[in-house]
């Protein structure tokens, strides 16, 4: 983490009424969290929380000490994501979470009415899914908003183990993500040179980018000059480098967050996720100039935030790691205007083609993500070829809008 991040982050906790003393760490932490957790920045409290669900199977129990090791993991994920939206102009704000009197995260823990290989990485999501909802439709003050997070243990088979965990599902699907828990979940060898450091931000930065996810995040990656600077987005492949080197969140991805319900500040009481009206984008335009591309659109609707991501093609899911994030969109009555330097999508290889470094002639898309006052994204996507751009103008190959992003 660096100083100007905790600078920044204790002035706007000064700020905040009845913060005069430092945010209390639970005595039951362990020393090794507590250390971590010496530089809490204070929060901003929210009218929603995540709700996190521990799952397994009729025939297994959770992990050892679950409880105290996960309470310190969410704590410590939730000062990273405050960290980063401060950084970004919003605020210490992250997701909330419900908090026992004890200090510990209030973990909803369920017993399957199945033994844990009913509940496989591959096809074991719907029966989870359909026992949760059950849960929560007997216990509906126990859902504190859309988002949820299901912990499973590792499975203990010729495969899987405490030192290889595994077989449990581990993906985002809509606002439900999925993580795995295993002995040595534990935040103390966070940033360790060690097996279990290296596990740990395996599955801990894992679990920090699914999150992501079901808290509405597209996948993304920053601009050269930024990644130099910050290191690589959580949404990008920073599950891999989450605790062990720098990791950050991009602007654009806070902006989605800034309207994802769980970081709704208290008083806030949007309806989220209700609307139903599309932004719509009229005669995109996308052109070269000075060594940057323009593009230029007319966007009509409702939203608070747009962001763009530009990529190579293909455009499926999770083979999008590497899209390029802008948020300096100007607008004015509509009319918006984007400029992507060529220099800060240096890495994609539709940049190496137009500066004649690569021959491939290959498909690059722009997605437009706007984002509305109760959290829903609309998408436009213009896909173009990267030989045909020009500076007089691009046909595109398609423009599509949909829902989400
Ligand atoms: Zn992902």
């Amino acid at each position: 983490m660096n100083t100007k991040t905790t600078i920044i982050g204790a002035a706007l906790a000064a700020m905040l009424p009845l913060t005069a003393s430092a945010v209390d760490i639970p005595q039951h932490f362990s020393q090794e969290a507590k250390a971590k957790l010496a530089d809490s920045i204070q929060l901003a409290p929210t009218e929603h929380q995540l709700n996190i669900v521990y799952f397994h199977g009729n025939d297994v129990e959770p992990a050892k000490d679950y409880e105290r090791r996960l309470s310190e993991l969410f704590v410590y994920l939730q000062q990273f994501y405050a960290r980063e939206m401060s950084r970004n102009g919003f605020g210490p704000r992250s997701f909330g979470l419900s908090m026992l009197p004890n200090g510990n995260v209030d973990i909803i823990t369920i017993q399957g009415s199945l033994p844990h290989k009913e509940y496989p990485y591959s096809g074991g999501h719907g029966k989870v899914q359909r026992e949760v909802a059950a849960y929560f439709a007997a216990h509906p003050e126990k859902r504190r908003s859309h988002h949820t997070l299901i912990l499973m243990p590792t499975w203990h088979d010729a495969e899987y183990s405490d030192a290889n965990p595994g077989g449990v599902p581990f993906y985002g699907v809509g606002q439900t993500c999925y993580a795995l828990d295993y002995a040595d979940f534990d935040l103390r060898h966070l940033g360790q040179d060690t097996p279990q450091g290296h596990l740990l931000t395996k599955w801990f930065g894992g679990m920090a980018h699914e999150l992501g996810h079901g808290l509405n995040l597209p996948h993304n990656n920053g601009t050269a000059q930024e990644m130099k600077e910050l290191g690589t987005p959580l949404m990008g492949a920073g599950n891999y480098t989450f605790g062990m080197r720098p990791t950050y969140l991009t602007k654009a991805t806070c902006r989605i967050l800034d309207r994802s319900e769980t970081f709704a500040p208290v008083g806030d009481n949007t309806a989220f996720y209700a609307s139903n009206s599309p932004v719509t984008v009229e005669n995109p335009q996308l052109k070269m100039k000075d060594g940057a591309l323009v593009l230029r659109f007319r966007a009509d609707g409702n939203f608070k935030h747009v962001n763009a991501y530009i990529q190579d093609a293909p455009f499926a899911v999770n083979q999008d790691y590497e899209k390029v994030a802008f948020t300096d969109v100007k607008r004015k009555n509509g009319e918006c205007l984007l400029r992507i330097p060529l220099d800060a999508i240096a890495a994609l290889d539709g940049a190496k083609e137009l500066r004649g470094e690569k021959a491939q002639k290959g498909v690059g898309g722009i997605d437009l993500v706007f984002v509305q006052l109760d959290g829903t994204r609309y998408t436009c996507r213009v896909t173009f070829n990267w030989a045909d751009i020009t500076a007089k103008g691009t046909p595109f190959i398609e423009v599509k809008s949909f829902k989400g992003c």
